[in-house]
């Protein structure tokens, strides 16, 4: 038939069907643009469900914040600043009690953490955030040599072998040869309850919302009215114990004082306890206990005002300010920084997988290292949305 018909029908048939082929092809290429639109609408605006609202909670919510300005967040603790394991630390830069986290996960969240608190004390923000840069002097009996890994992150480290004459400086109830060795250094210590006030500052800016509730088990968000495609990030600290049922996680507790003592202006340790200057105040620490008391032991209290007072006399008429207890959240395999899939909410064919992001067993360096691991749950979060984009196209 075709090869009948007239040049000029012929003619009208090509013209018809390349504005037929013209339509289609605007059709896919609209629907195509619609997808991506909606895809990217997704990658600017996902929504976050952080749990927990200490220090990792926080600092993991800005840094969200920062890669997705667009995104919605919520926070969930049972406890905000003042009253977190968080506030409790004195906040002085240093890997301490993590269990077994690998040195190359910890010192890439720790140098992290270290890199920026260096940038907040560089641009002048340093009293909002609590930073100050001390010199820490610690004293070992050990006569063998220590350089911990982390002595190329601080500033200016140095290992000494001490001659008497060296420590004479010292109170003199730690006697002249007791220690055989000491390292020095200049890093930051930044007190957490300062800094959470200042992330809280951003976050409202961005109109977070900061909800009170406890959670008895990840089931409980089904009930919160949590949106069932929101990203869940767990930063529950030692609450993750009993929330994700992790038997791993368990407490060190740690009983401070804080003081008001003018004239500190160093941080000193040794294998009793430990001398923090803060910017109002100073942390005299401490214990390193496995227990879940969480009131102030007379007798750890006394104990410490004891040790400090051994290093910098002063320190016996420093005018008690508080008692603070805190459990820090060890887990024995390591910090747990990991993404994995739950099945929590309903959807149209039975239970709908939602991402679960840990960031939780800081042990006694969560602010050491909390920068640092939420920076690595941004690059997890990126990295699912990244491969579920190519999987959709
Ligand atoms: C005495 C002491 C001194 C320390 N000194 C230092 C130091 O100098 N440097 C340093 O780096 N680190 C230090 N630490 C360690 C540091 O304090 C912790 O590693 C850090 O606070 C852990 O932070 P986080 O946000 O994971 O936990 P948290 O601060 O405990 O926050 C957990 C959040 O989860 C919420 N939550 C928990 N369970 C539930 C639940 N079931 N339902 C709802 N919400 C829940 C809590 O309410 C809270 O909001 C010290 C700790 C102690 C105790």
């Amino acid at each position: 038939m075709c090869d009948k018909l007239s040049p000029v029908r012929n003619g009208q048939l090509t013209q018809t069907h390349t504005l037929y082929s013209r339509i289609v092809l605007s059709c896919i290429s609209e629907l195509f643009f619609r997808m991506q639109q909606h895809l990217s609408a997704n990658m600017k605006q996902p929504e976050f469900v952080i749990l927990g609202g200490g220090i990792v909670g926080l600092s993991c919510a800005v840094r969200l914040l920062e890669k997705y300005p667009e995104a919605s967040l919520h926070i969930i603790g049972e406890h905000f600043s003042p009253h977190t394991t968080s506030d409790v630390a004195a906040g002085l830069w240093g890997p301490y009690a993590l269990g077994n986290t690998s040195e190359t996960a910890c010192r890439k969240w720790a140098k992290d953490t270290h890199t920026y608190m260096h940038q907040l004390w560089r641009s002048g923000q340093a009293e909002q955030c609590g930073l100050c840069l001390v010199p820490v002097v610690e004293l070992f009996r050990a006569e063998e040599e220590t350089t911990p890994w982390w002595h190329d992150i601080v500033f200016g480290f140095q290992s000494h072998r001490l001659q008497p004459e060296r420590t004479e400086f010292l109170g003199h109830k730690l006697g002249q040869n007791m220690y055989r060795m000491g390292i020095s250094y200049i890093t930051f210590t930044c007190e957490p309850t300062r800094l959470m006030n200042h992330y809280r500052k951003i976050l409202s800016a961005h109109k977070v919302q900061f909800r009170t509730a406890r959670l008895e088990s990840l089931r409980c968000l089904t009930k919160l009215k949590i949106n069932s495609n929101a990203i869940i990030i767990n930063c529950l600290g030692l609450g993750a114990h009993h929330v994700v049922g992790d038997a791993e996680l368990g407490p060190i507790r740690g009983q401070v004082q804080k003081v008001n003592a003018e004239g500190v202006f160093h941080s000193f340790a040794n294998d009793e306890c430990y001398i923090i200057p803060n910017t109002d105040t100073v942390t005299l620490g401490g214990t390193k206990q496995k227990s879940t008391r969480t009131s102030p032991c007379p007798v750890d209290r006394y104990m410490i005002r004891t040790n400090c007072t051994a290093i910098v006399p002063s320190l016996g008429e420093a005018r008690l300010l508080k008692d603070a207890v805190g459990l820090r959240p060890v887990r024995s395999s390591g910090v747990r920084v990991e993404m994995e899939k739950v099945y929590l909410f309903d959807g149209k064919h039975g239970k709908q997988a939602s991402l679960l992001v840990h960031n939780y067993g800081h042990g006694g360096a969560g602010i050491t290292l909390a920068w640092g691991c939420a920076g690595e749950v941004v690059h997890l979060v990126e990295r699912e949305m990244g491969s579920s984009i190519e999987s959709k196209l």
